[in-house]
């Protein structure tokens, strides 16, 4: 009998019942360190107090109105997010692939408003991920992702990660956009190194295309600046961000230049819940906390210590990783042992680490974890490496 909740997720058998700050707690008292934080979504981790405040103050005043009136909460958390990066206009989501959705509306509008209707191409890359739904999972256009729900909305061109030559070689005269991540998550925490991808700018800039990133999971601070693509010195002309920007409130948004959103006039797209008070309230809060330069500092500091102890663990535990890559608190362990295993032995550490593509674990912990909390998180790893060892 297909269960209740539809099975699509296969779940570990953990129930949590409280959080705070890197830590949960099971219904049973068992206490985890959170290194997944929902999957680089708790940003502040669980349960911080200016994040509780920002949220029950707006329940206890007004939910919900409709994008038909004002809403100064959302006007407030658009004006934050233009003040701190290249964007020059926001509109918010509820998610990650409804920023997706709209990035490639925009993309495409954008050239057929110039009367170029024929440039509806989005390049994209292998191990990418960009949501679920159907522009998304083309985008994305993996097997695992694609496999049985055709037909897939066309426009996408899938070229391998890292290669530039391809890029250069897949532009025709359909090319509307090229779409990546700047640190690929579920591909298995890549990095696309500062150069390639000020190489992609320029490639945008000759051939006339807009440069579209997806910092869903790599943005909000979590790579030690406020937005990835800033360690490479470049802008992009549209941005798609959600998970951390909500600190677990279901929110996104797509960022962009007033010119890449030209073509997004009165009626062109809209959302029910997309950018309600709630959501933008605690948005508020979130950026307030972590647009800042000392919270950036200390976000750094404390990636390069988790970063030197994960050194450490692959140099001792051969058999079990292979080796630490990613940027800031987005860290991956590519795994000699099967990744499933070594989540899984975590578990029994009370230890969560999250698996990703390409056999390895990621370690997306709350942005406020302390120096006690990584001390922790590294004899954790260390019992789980043995443990799988030794299995
Ligand atoms: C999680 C994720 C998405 C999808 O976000 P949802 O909120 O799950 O729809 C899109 N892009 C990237 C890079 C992600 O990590």
């Amino acid at each position: 009998m297909i269960p209740s909740v539809l099975p699509t997720y296969n779940r570990a058998p953990l129930e949590f019942v409280k959080g705070e700050g890197a830590w949960l707690t099971t219904a049973d008292g068992r206490r985890f360190l959170d290194l997944g934080s929902g999957i680089a979504v708790n940003a502040l981790g669980h349960a911080h107090p200016a994040l509780v405040e920002a949220l029950t103050s707006q329940a206890q005043n007004l939910w919900h109105v409709s994008n038909l009136y004002q809403i100064p909460q959302q006007q407030a958390l658009a004006d934050k997010l233009v003040e701190h990066t290249f964007a020059d206009t926001v509109f918010f989501t509820n998610s990650g692939t409804e920023a997706c959705e709209l990035a490639v509306k925009m993309a495409r509008k954008y050239f057929y408003d110039k009367g170029q209707p024929e440039k509806v191409e989005i390049i994209t890359f292998d191990g990418s991920f960009h949501g679920r739904s159907s522009a998304g999972i083309a985008a994305a256009g993996s097997e695992k992702m694609v496999k049985g729900f055709g037909p897939l909305l066309p426009g996408f061109v899938h070229l391998t990660f890292g290669d530039l030559d391809g890029v250069t070689n897949a532009i025709s005269e359909k090319t509307a956009a090229i779409l990546i991540e700047p640190v690929q998550g579920e591909g298995g925490i890549r990095p696309v190194p500062d150069a390639e991808l000020k190489a992609l700018r320029s490639i945008c800039d000759e051939h006339g295309l807009l440069l579209i990133l997806d910092e869903v999971q790599c943005g909000v601070g979590r790579t030690g600046k406020l937005f990835a693509h800033e360690w490479a010195g470049i802008t992009p002309d549209i941005m798609m961000v959600a998970k951390g920007i909500g600190g677990g409130f279901p929110l996104g948004a797509v960022l962009a230049t007033e010119n890449a959103a030209s073509g997004m006039t009165a009626g062109t797209h809209g959302s029910t819940y997309g950018g309600n008070p709630l959501g933008c309230a605690v948005g508020c809060a979130v950026m307030d906390h972590i647009a800042d330069e000392a919270f950036l500092a200390e976000v750094n500091r404390k990636a390069g210590l988790l970063r030197q102890k994960l050194e450490g663990l692959v140099a001792d535990h051969p058999e079990v990783f292979e080796e630490v890559r990613g940027a800031g608190l987005m860290l991956g362990l590519k795994c000699a042992a099967a990744n499933a295993d070594v989540v899984k032995a975590g578990y029994d550490n009370e230890l969560i680490t999250v698996p990703a593509a390409d056999n390895v674990i990621r370690l997306l912990p709350p942005l406020t974890l302390t120096d006690e909390d990584i001390a922790e998180a590294a004899s954790r790893l260390e019992k789980t490496a043995a443990q799988v060892a030794a299995a």
